[in-house]
């Protein structure tokens, strides 16, 4: 008997001491913790519990698992505001580039409860969307978008709708209501914003778009763009386009993301970034984002290829590739695709190096992929920029290119649900999404020919609290990815 006693209370104070010891679900441990933010830059070891991160010490933590970071970059996890595809394969490409948190801001999706569902438990990494006007206006011209291409499992992803009617014509008042309502419906859904195409929709007139930057101030909420043109000729340049989006933001209050700032503004680029800088000075809320690619990509049937786009952009038909087979197009070629009624990605050649270096290293420009299959920019976008700017020309500091990928991403997320405060950072009580990277590696494989290539150089992925890349291999079978969305329906 007394034997049994003694045998339990050892039992009893082993169990005690082993529950004490093992603090954490998750430590990493001694790796170069980085923090965009407080401007933390040292060997710490972080405690991870029920998807959060509770201690970053000097001191040892132990926990359930402990995942030895010694040489490596410990980062949040990017944050990626412009990503299209959002079915299993673009996700797993992502997670590849240190993503833990993609979302489609600048079109959103034609149904977000739909979207959810077909996110919710099948979703690697987080995801989020605004309320599209693109869709809202397809709808309402009674050419509705499938919501089908944001399953898991979808071939197609990026959609826009085909040039026509409903991207052409000039909305009626009746209509413009109708728009409005579908975009509230959306919002009280849980919408992170508005999502606008500009150019995917010639016929909105300035006061339609003013119309729903007024709606998205309304809710308090912030309109992302893609502006109405690109290039120099006037009227209808690019400078005009930012000139237009600004002047909404003014008028209406709304806070406003410029999207891919290259591919719009081109070889005005710098000029675009400078217009953003005068409205920030004078009190507007504008910000903007880039992708480290020369080429752009978009539907070959949509409005973007409206007649005057080869002047517009100063390029020619055999600048336009087909991603599949390399193909450059003819004049003959563009029609058939241009005219036809499937929806067909095209890269357009029509950028420079130089511009694009000098964009991406300005502090005023987040990175943001614009990730859809076939560009290369959906798979290499993070890592290129680590790869390109941070090691091989030195032009960007690890820690001013971590702040474009995590922070500054995060603090536009704000202005949408204050659970963004959470994310973008490496900080005691923020969510445990985390990127840990070898920044001596990390390069980007995605080329235009092998446009899925992953990323290598990411060696543990952990997405709220969930190990998802565990030494360079992707977890099969787990989905930790949240939806992120915005305050909903507001009860007066
Ligand atoms: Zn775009």
């Amino acid at each position: 008997m007394r034997k049994l006693i003694l045998l339990c209370f050892l039992l009893l104070s082993t169990l005690a001491i082993s529950q004490q010891v093992q603090q954490y679900d998750l430590v990493l441990e001694g790796g170069r913790v980085m923090d965009p933010e407080t401007g933390l830059d040292a060997v710490r070891n972080i405690g991870i519990r029920d998807g959060r991160i509770i201690r970053i010490a000097a001191d040892p933590l132990s926990g359930k698992r402990v995942i030895h970071a010694a040489g490596l970059a410990v980062a949040p996890g990017f944050i990626d505001l412009h990503q299209h595809g959002q079915e299993f394969a673009s996700q797993r490409v992502k997670a590849f580039d240190g993503v833990t948190t993609a979302l489609e801001m600048e079109i959103g999706v034609p149904d977000l409860a739909q979207f959810m569902k077909f996110k919710e438990g099948h979703s690697i990494i987080h995801y989020g969307t605004t309320a599209s006007h693109c869709a809202a206006r397809a709808l309402v011209f009674g050419a509705p978008i499938p919501p089908e291409t944001f399953a898991s499992d979808a071939a197609v992803t990026e959609v826009l709708p085909k040039s026509g009617p409903a991207t052409n014509d000039p909305a009626t008042p009746e209509q413009i209501q109708k728009i409005e309502d579908r975009l509230r419906e959306e919002l009280d859904a849980g919408a992170l914003g508005v999502g606008m195409g500009i150019q995917y929709t010639p016929g909105a007139t300035r006061l339609e778009v003013i119309d729903m930057f007024r709606l998205a101030a309304e809710r308090k909420l912030p309109v992302y763009t893609h502006m109405r043109s690109f290039g120099r000729i006037e009227p209808g340049s690019a400078i005009e386009a930012t000139e237009e989006v600004i002047g909404a933001a003014a008028i209406s209050g709304a806070s406003l993301h410029i999207v891919h700032v290259n591919s719009t503004c081109l070889r005005d680029a710098i000029e675009c970034i400078s217009l953003v800088a005068g409205a920030r000075a004078r009190g507007l809320d504008v910000t903007t984002e880039a992708y480290p690619y020369v080429a752009g990509m978009t539907a070959i049937n949509s409005a973007v290829f409206s007649p005057g786009w080869r002047e517009k952009q100063g390029i020619d038909y055999g600048n336009l590739v087909l991603p599949d087979t390399g193909e450059h197009l003819t004049k003959e070629r563009f029609d058939e695709l241009h005219n036809s009624s499937k929806s067909q990605p095209v890269l357009i050649f029509s950028n420079t190096q130089e511009v694009v270096d000098s964009v991406i290293v300005n502090p005023l420009v987040m990175i943001a992929s614009d990730g859809a299959p076939g560009h290369p920019r959906n798979a290499g976008t993070y890592s290129r920029v680590l790869a390109q700017y941070v090691r091989e020309k030195k032009s960007l500091t690890l820690m001013e290119a971590l702040r474009k990928m995590t922070l500054m991403p995060a603090q536009m997320l704000e202005r949408s649900t204050p659970a963004a405060k959470r994310k973008g950072r490496l900080q005691e009580g923020a969510d445990a999404d985390i990127t840990v990277f070898d920044p001596q590696r990390i390069t980007d494989s995605a080329t235009f020919e092998k446009p899925m290539e992953p990323s290598v150089g990411v060696h543990y992925l952990v997405v709220g609290g969930t190990v998802l890349i565990d030494d360079g291999k992707l977890v099969p079978d787990v989905y930790p990815g949240q939806a992120i969305v915005g305050p909903g329906k507001i009860t007066r």
